[in-house]
């Protein structure tokens, strides 16, 4: 093979690999199926706590200026927090996708957008996505800096149903 016809093919394969690599790409961001507001983040530091894939984005963090951290946190479908309660509560605030709320010994509640969750301090609670669909909240810790989560364990698919 010539070396132009060997530049050639090497060319084809890298726009073949780009174009593959895009609609890879464009594929996974549909299948998220995401209309909201903030970026999704990284990969949740706390994922030992849920189940399934979750992903963080501290808009803004838990510094002594404004003891006021606030998260967006991204569901996959299936993906929910640990059993788990707060010292000083928290408030949902629902951005986007369906999602399930439960405190302990009461009923699932389905969440939608425009939706407020206010958890009291130290309720047994867990949260996070319905079985067919991402879910986007924002969290807001409240009573900060003495607002401390202490994590249960996992809500089984019984449970989840
Ligand atoms: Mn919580």
């Amino acid at each position: 093979m010539s070396k132009k016809k060997l530049a050639a093919v090497l060319m084809a394969g890298l726009i073949c690999g780009f174009i593959l690599g895009k609609i890879t790409e464009d594929k996974t961001m549909e299948d998220k199926n995401i209309d909201t507001i903030f970026a999704m983040g990284e990969e949740n530091p706390y994922g030992k706590f849920f189940t399934g894939k979750t992903y963080l984005n501290m808009l803004s963090q838990g510094d002594d200026v404004f003891n006021a951290p606030v998260g967006n946190v991204t569901f996959e479908p299936g993906a929910r927090t640990n059993w788990h309660k707060h010292s000083g509560g928290q408030i949902l605030l629902v951005l986007a996708g369906e999602g399930r709320y439960q405190e302990r010994g009461k009923e699932i509640r389905i969440l939608h957008k425009g939706d407020v969750v206010r958890i009291a301090p130290d309720v047994e609670h867990w949260h996070g996505a319905a079985p067919d669909s991402w879910f986007t909240h924002i969290s807001l810790e409240t009573n900060v800096p003495n607002n401390k989560a202490q994590w249960l364990e996992p809500v089984s698919d019984g449970e989840y149903k």
